[in-house]
């Protein structure tokens, strides 16, 4: 009898599709296997089996597979379940999923541009399809598998492809390269040969910088140099801890020509062989929270772990995670995509060595692939490190997901679909395992506190930062009073200056950090500081400069651009933002002496860009170092005493009924940064609106009083966690027909959920590719059933798109945006 199987191609398409198997392949294809596929015109995919079955599909001509990939599924059970689940919540198809999950080299397509690796010699000759492959390949590095085919008259040249990829003879082409580097360390010894005799000398030199001799001491002590084995090589970083000293102290012994700095190649991310040493105790309150943790495990499958900065939250999980693997079971550890940093991969490496895969969306391709193939195995990691994408890897046994900085909102996928959010989509997929999820921040989203609140979550507090260290001071600084009195210099208040200058001269660093949504269009009045807002949202308007109008983008309103202040009668109302660059310039000229780095996106297209920023800074090379909310991720340094946010305006005025939630998460982040070791550290903090709520609760660190007044307006407005939003998106060429269509779809879903819909609105960027977009807001009870929502949803969508006048129309759906 006849075969046929159910495939899921990596397009939007609404089902899957059958096709007829070759005799051929038919003993041998499982699901959960890759089949190349013909579709549409001379076009070929990549597909994945979803179902094996007998039954011939009628109304259509069946067409044969093409060539069957793989030989053992490279999906497990498990993965079919959770991307149904993505599909299902975040209205997508599993082509969208299916697009998503996968790195490149796993769904290659007709149009997969490939690449000669010129490395590659082979151990034995290649068949001849291949090697034909190569010397198309050798004559023009880079071309597409359509061009590929069409040029050496292969049929089927995927499996070809397939099996150089395999052979890393060839590479899928990446968008972002990374420049390959081994890794170095810097390490320290002193300049030429000193016997004891020297070195007492040189004890004497130094009487009169107690700092340098306290350095050389140590550095004496640690390298065993006076003892009679060989001396210790000693790292700059290791050596700069243990002495406890800024690293301009050892610079300048560099300087003197008593030590110089040489590098070491210690290999790349992984593949190092490094010794794995002793889990630090935990104190007394880690403990504490450790054992609550555990203890809600046995109840609730999430826990939110809520720590202040420092409280050494990291440290817990590696406890967790260690005990997981000690029953045989494996851990995914999430963080946001900008704050997986080598510190905190370093962190785990030491103790958990090879055992640990870091899975990110920067690496190469064929590394993701790499790490993909492992898992499936029965040797996989025990541990993943990876960002949002890495809920999609397989786990042959999870046991416990981990959701750092939780409240992040870049674990939601914005563009394209699926628009997941890693959080929901982590712990579904934990609960398929039978796993965990522990969820950990210094500032928990609303939701997540909710959850807890209401007890669907258990909820463990660690309040102590490590050794006790205060928290910073946070100093508000009243900028709109000075600006009236112009005193300000550039973005910088005098307290800020001053404290600078002293930082500096202490050879202590300096944070700045400018929020990069600052950039949204806003109107401001020069004056008072007075922002328009929506009257129904209490949210700030954005500024349509073309039509010179104020929208609401929640509930569509417009309003005309006031002639003057309404608080102040001021006219001049400006449109406002400030960028990190103008920062950097204005800081060159007033600290023309200090070495002065900016990290935002422009800086940190690479990842090595971004890490050597960090490097630089955490080696002292930098000191003063200016930032977008990049600055407050999760970074770990010993030096900074002093942290400037420039104005905490722009967060608080940004047009989102989450700005305050976010203001809030984003200072108090990023004070955390200020004094971790050493001392008590110092927040500038400059605003207009000295006597706004989220500023008192920022100085005095209460998240809770936050949280209570946030929950009261979200209710009141309605709002998440009161009000799941499903913002529904409509796309048309034609800008008139797009109106009228998007009238008749809003009126459609009026009829079926009443006045929990508003719009149609302009979305701020309201043409995106020559494709005009409007936006309409549904907002459906928490405690609603869901899945009928989505039915009506899609059944209004059909209703629409069958309508031969807006078959044109394109939908898409946004499920709890942030
Ligand atoms: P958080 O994740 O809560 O911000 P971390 O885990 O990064 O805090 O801890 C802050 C610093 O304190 C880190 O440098 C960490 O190594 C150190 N630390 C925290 N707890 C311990 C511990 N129990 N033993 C040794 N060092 C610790
Ligand atoms: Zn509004
Ligand atoms: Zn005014």
């Amino acid at each position: 009898m006849k075969k046929y199987v159910d495939v899921i191609l990596p397009l939007p398409l609404p089902k899957s599709f059958t096709y007829s198997l070759p005799d051929e392949y038919a003993e041998d294809v499982k699901i959960g296997c890759r089949v190349v596929v013909p579709f549409g015109r001379k076009k070929f995919y990549t597909a994945i089996v979803l179902n094996v079955h007998y039954c011939a599909p009628t109304g259509y001509e069946v067409k044969d597979i093409s060539a069957l990939l793989d030989a053992s599924p490279i999906l497990l059970p498990v993965q079919f379940k959770f991307w149904e689940w993505i599909a299902d919540y975040y209205l997508c198809t599993q082509g969208d999923v299916y697009k998503a999950a996968l790195p490149s080299g796993l769904k290659l397509e007709s149009e997969t541009i490939v690449e000669y690796n010129p490395d590659f010699e082979a151990d034995a000759p290649l068949p001849e399809r291949e090697q034909r492959i190569l010397d198309l390949l050798a004559v023009d590095a880079q071309q597409s598998v359509t061009k590929l085919e069409k040029d050496s008259g292969i049929k089927n040249i995927l499996t070809a492809i397939k099996s150089l990829l395999d052979k890393e003879a060839i590479f899928v082409k990446e968008e972002l390269k990374r420049t390959y580097k081994p890794k170095t360390e810097a390490r320290v010894r002193l300049a030429g040969t000193v016997d004891e005799k020297q070195l007492h000398i040189l004890f004497d030199i130094l009487s009169r910088a107690p700092k340098q001799l306290a350095l050389l001491m140590k550095y004496v002590e640690y390298s065993g140099i006076l003892g009679t084995g060989t001396p210790k090589e000693v790292s700059k970083k290791e050596l700069l801890q243990r002495a406890n000293v800024a690293p301009s102290v050892l610079n300048g012994l560099v300087d003197k020509k008593i030590f110089e700095i040489y590098y070491h190649e210690i290999g790349r991310l992984n593949k190092q062989e490094k010794e794995v040493v002793e889990l630090n105790a935990l104190n007394e309150f880690q403990q504490r929270a450790h054992d609550e943790i555990v203890q809600s495990f046995q109840e609730k499958n999430v826990c939110l772990l809520h720590g202040v900065t420092s409280s050494g939250k990291t440290e817990v999980y590696i406890h967790l995670i260690e005990e997981m693997i000690r029953q045989g079971k494996q851990v995914l550890y999430l963080l946001p995509e900008i704050a997986l940093t080598t510190q905190i991969t370093e962190r785990l490496q030491r103790v958990f060595g090879a055992r640990l895969g870091i899975y990110h969306s920067k690496f190469p391709d064929a590394e993701r692939v790499e790490i993909w193939r492992k898992q499936l195995g029965e040797n996989g990691y025990d541990i993943i490190l990876g960002v949002r994408s890495s809920v999609f890897l397989p786990f042959r046994n999870l046991g416990l997901v981990i959701v750092d900085e939780e409240h992040e909102n870049t674990y939601k996928q914005q563009d394209p679909a699926p628009r997941y959010h890693a959080r929901s989509a982590a712990i579904v997929l934990a609960a398929m395992y039978g796993a965990k999820t522990l969820l950990g921040t210094a500032t928990p989203s609303i939701e997540s506190w909710q959850n807890a609140g209401e007890g669907k979550y258990g909820f463990v507090q660690l309040k102590e930062r490590y050794k006790e260290i205060q928290l910073p001071e946070i100093i508000p600084v009243d900028i709109k009073e000075l600006h009236r009195k112009k005193r300000m210099v550039g973005q910088f208040s005098p307290l800020l200056i001053q404290y600078m200058k002293e930082a500096l001269e202490q050879e202590e660093q300096v944070i700045l950090f400018q929020n990069r949504r600052g950039f949204a269009p806003m109107v401001e009045c020069r004056t008072c500081g007075w922002v328009p807002k929506c009257k129904n949202c209490d949210v700030s308007l954005t500024y349509h400069k073309g039509i010179n109008q104020l929208t609401c983008h929640y509930c569509g309103y417009t309003y005309q651009l006031p002639k003057s202040c309404p608080a102040c009668e001021g006219t001049e109302l400006v449109n406002r933002g400030f960028g990190t660059e103008k920062i950097e310039d204005d800081i060159k000229i007033l600290f023309p002496e200090a070495a002065v780095a900016r990290m935002d996106l422009d800086t940190t297209r690479t990842r090595s860009a971004y890490e050597k920023i960090i490097a630089d800074f955490e080696q002292g090379k930098t000191d003063i170092l200016i930032g977008t909310q990049m600055v407050s991720k999760g970074l770990d340094f010993d030096h900074v005493s002093i942290v400037g946010i420039l104005n905490a305006d722009t967060m608080l005025n940004y047009p989102d009924f989450r700005s305050y939630e976010r203001a809030f998460q984003l200072m108090a982040q990023v004070a955390g940064r200020a004094g971790r070791k050493n001392k008590r550290g110092r927040v500038v903090l400059q605003t207009k609106s000295i006597e706004h709520p989220i500023i008192h609760q920022v100085i005095a660190n209460d998240y809770e009083d936050m949280v209570g007044g946030q929950l009261a307006e979200r209710q009141m407005f309605h709002y998440p966690p009161y009000y799941r939003l499903v913002y529904v998106y409509l796309k048309n060429h034609n800008e008139a027909l797009l109106d009228q269509m998007a009238v008749v779809m809003a009126d459609k879903l009026r009829a079926v959920f009443g006045n929990r819909v508003l719009g149609p609105d302009k979305p701020p960027v309201a043409r995106i590719q020559t494709l005009f977009i409007k936006k309409i807001v549904v907002k459906i009870e928490q405690n609603a059933p869901m899945g009928r929502a989505r039915e009506l949803l899609l059944r209004i969508q059909r209703e629409m798109i069958e309508d031969e006048r807006y078959k044109s129309l394109i939908v898409y759906y946004d499920v709890d945006p942030m």
